[in-house]
């Protein structure tokens, strides 16, 4: 998932308008960043993608997050919930992608991105529904404010690319 995961981290700051959107943003995209750190650094075996995206490697990711957010704020219920979202990463990529579950162990997924009509779709949506719960969140004043519609529009163009690129380029490796 791409634009997903950001509609993920609205939601998140939507539901817990206290958490900064930062903390939130960095929870979502963490085992993608892990992934390229990774990829370009490490040896290949086991595959980048072991190392960021299975069930293992999400729990230290998870919990790591959840540690360094209690550490600054001090807050639990907001700490697991920021490993909450770092979860929500791996759920979403079963979703559209093909992913490691263990070392060793299979990959699954759904492969949306075998259909990126599909694939934009979902995004989109879950990219709607995020922003929809994030304005709700807003003071009154501010919901129908420029920067708050061109996020939207923003998020969405941001997702149409991904997705042309995919459907252009299917074998597309992230490094
Ligand atoms: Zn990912």
């Amino acid at each position: 998932m791409y634009g997903g995961h950001i509609g993920i981290a609205l939601a998140g700051k939507g539901y817990r308008s206290t958490m900064p959107l930062w903390v939130l943003l960095i929870a979502t995209q963490l085992p993608d960043w892990a992934d390229a750190a990774a990829c370009s650094f490490g040896s290949g075996s086991p595959p980048s993608e072991v190392l960021s995206h299975s069930l293992p490697a999400v729990a230290v990711l998870a919990t790591t997050v959840a540690l360094l957010y209690y550490a600054y704020a001090r807050d639990v219920a907001g700490s697991a919930f920021a490993g909450a979202i770092v979860v929500s990463h791996m759920v979403a990529d079963y979703v559209t992608g093909l992913k490691p579950t263990w070392p060793g162990g299979p990959f699954i997924g759904l492969r949306l991105y075998r259909y990126p009509a599909a694939d934009f779709g979902i995004e989109a949506l879950v990219i709607v529904l995020g922003w929809i719960i994030y304005r709700r969140s807003l003071p009154a004043d501010r919901r129908d404010s420029s920067p708050v519609k061109v996020m939207l529009f923003c998020l969405l163009l941001l997702q149409l690319a991904a997705s042309v690129s995919f459907s252009l380029f299917p074998g597309i490796k992230k490094c």
